[in-house]
């Protein structure tokens, strides 16, 4: 591992000032993510900068009606807080879905939304990765592509995006607070994260020195049901294959609003704005499900080794539409 100074930060101001005037320096969170990759040699930041101690532990209901998470709260907190489990079923479902425990006791908010893709190559220093090492090429697109995408994929690379929770953020039109040294934005959470195109490097629309400091969750129509279903190759400790985030509100059976993102399938949380223009306002039955799934994926393009991946979409979102919509579960 490179040598790094760590410094725990006292005050947000001083913080974004030290990281945004060093380009070696790197917010920490939980580092269930960051260390890892320093001790891999996939990051090498010279300072580490600790926000856990900065303000942002509290989950709190605005004026607004909408819930402002701060970006230190930690996972397990956030899946179990009470607010969150009853009005974001989605969100709390999608957390649990992820990592371990003892991962998630650690993990933040700000740091889940900037985790780094699994793929194998980018985490192994000695196979070619454009995300790791621009120009390098992409080893997965011949290679090893069960777990990776089906949508907006470039030929730079065909990663996908791990976080459950941005899935989950997504589908329900959250906005990450950023404080950078320009002072303070909102980036809707679909707008957040970058499909890969000629810059695979970039994940996110962030620029070093950006801190994130909350997650706003806008309050839902009254009656809305919202889940999250993960499939995987274990029923624990493993990453999506591909997942279905979807908050649904139904008017004596006529869908008059839905939101639906698919994980695992793309190089960001994959709001599947096509299914839900399918759905809205008509009724909600199976067969309207169907066309929904059939109109987001008409797109995929999937690799040799993951072509299984098309059918496990569309029969994951019909599943969950079924659930919510029809109440016949799994
Ligand atoms: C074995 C294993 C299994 C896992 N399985 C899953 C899974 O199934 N699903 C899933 O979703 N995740 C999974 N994870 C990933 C885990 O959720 C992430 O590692 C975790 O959420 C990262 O949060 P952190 O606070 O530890 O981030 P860190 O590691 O501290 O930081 C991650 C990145 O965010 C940056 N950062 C941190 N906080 C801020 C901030 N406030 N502002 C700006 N930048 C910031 C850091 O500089 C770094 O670049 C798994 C991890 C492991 C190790």
């Amino acid at each position: 591992m490179n040598p790094f100074d760590y410094l725990r930060a006292e005050d947000v101001a001083s913080a974004v000032a030290t990281v945004a005037g060093r380009p070696g320096a790197a917010y920490l969170g939980g580092g269930t993510n960051l260390v890892d990759h320093m001790k891999l040699g996939v990051a090498t930041p010279d300072l580490l900068v600790d926000v856990t101690r900065l303000p942002f532990n509290q989950v709190e209901v605005l004026p607004s009606g909408a819930v402002r998470i701060g970006a230190t709260v930690r996972n397990s907190d956030l899946a179990a807080d009470p607010v969150i489990r009853a009005r974001y079923p989605a969100l709390s479902r999608a957390l649990l879905a992820g990592a371990s425990g003892q991962l998630r006791n650690l993990a933040t908010t700000g740091g889940n939304l900037l985790q780094r893709t699994r793929c194998v190559y980018f985490q192994n220093l000695t196979t070619p990765c454009n995300k790791r090492e621009p120009g390098s090429g992409c080893s997965a697109i011949e290679g090893y592509s069960r777990y990776h995408a089906i949508l907006g994929a470039s030929n730079q690379c065909v990663a996908v995006h791990p976080s459950d929770m941005a899935v989950a953020l997504v589908a329900l039109d959250a906005s990450v607070v950023v404080l950078g040294a320009a002072g303070e934005r909102r980036i809707p959470v679909v707008d957040f994260h970058r499909l890969p195109d000629d810059q695979p490097e970039r994940d996110t629309v962030l620029t070093h020195g950006d801190l994130i400091t909350a997650v706003e969750v806008p309050e839902l129509p009254e009656g809305t049901r919202s889940t999250y279903w993960k499939v995987r190759d274990r029923a624990s400790y493993a990453f999506a294959l591909v997942s279905v985030a979807a908050a649904v509100h139904l008017d004596d059976g006529i869908v008059r609003d839905v939101r639906l993102a698919l994980g695992g399938v793309a190089h960001k949380p994959w709001r599947a704005g096509r299914a839900e223009q399918v759905l809205r306002g008509g009724p909600a039955t199976e067969e309207n499900f169907q066309r929904a799934a059939d109109a987001e994926l008409a797109d995929a393009r999937p690799l040799a080794g993951n072509r299984f991946k098309v059918p496990m979409a569309r029969n994951t979102l019909v599943a969950v539409l079924r659930e919510l919509a029809l109440g016949q579960g799994r």
